[in-house]
């Protein structure tokens, strides 16, 4: 595992937000935002978190500003579940986790910074370091998220071109 933070790398993440939904924004491709879609659906968008809390952490979320996954049409959770698989099958091939934690941040007093609703995908390491190792500055487990929107697309090229359908769950 060679995960390094450079903090220096990624100050300039750490600018101003822009007014307005995030991810509102990243679906239209504002300039003001970065984009690191590594996927879509007709409905959904999967995305590297900007703010990753490991390597390959993943957002999906759904095109259409929706706060509560009651929202969802039927065929819109199966969407979002197929979604799901396919970006589980990319991050086992591309970071090898041990595992993931899954979970839906749906209104602010979840702790969302974000209201558009958004489900994290986030991988899980068996040597995760503490977050004392992280604030003396020294290695954490943390990859620059344009490294991984890197990994991620090629991944997903190279499986598109292969025209492999396994681990995919089309949305009717
Ligand atoms: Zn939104």
């Amino acid at each position: 595992m060679e995960y390094f933070l450079n903090f220096d790398k990624i100050a300039y993440l750490r600018g101003p937000r822009p007014e307005g939904c995030i991810l509102c924004l990243i679906r239209d491709g504002d300039e003001r935002v970065v984009r690191l879609v590594v996927r879509e659906t007709a409905s959904f968008s999967a995305s590297v978190n900007l703010y990753p809390y490991n390597p390959g952490h993943l957002i999906l979320f759904p095109k259409r500003h929706v706060t509560d996954l009651r929202s969802l049409s039927r065929a819109e959770r199966a969407e979002l579940d197929g979604l799901l698989d396919e970006c589980l099958t990319a991050l086992d091939a591309t970071h090898s986790p041990a595992g993931y934690n899954l979970g839906y941040n749906m209104g602010l007093v979840a702790g969302a910074s974000i209201e558009h609703l958004h489900l994290h995908v986030i991988p899980r390491y068996p040597r995760e370091i503490g977050i004392a190792e992280l604030v003396a500055g020294k290695r954490v487990l943390v990859e620059d998220p344009f490294e991984t929107e890197r990994r991620l697309r090629a991944w997903f090229a190279e499986r598109d071109a292969a025209g492999a359908q396994a681990g995919e769950s089309e949305a009717p």
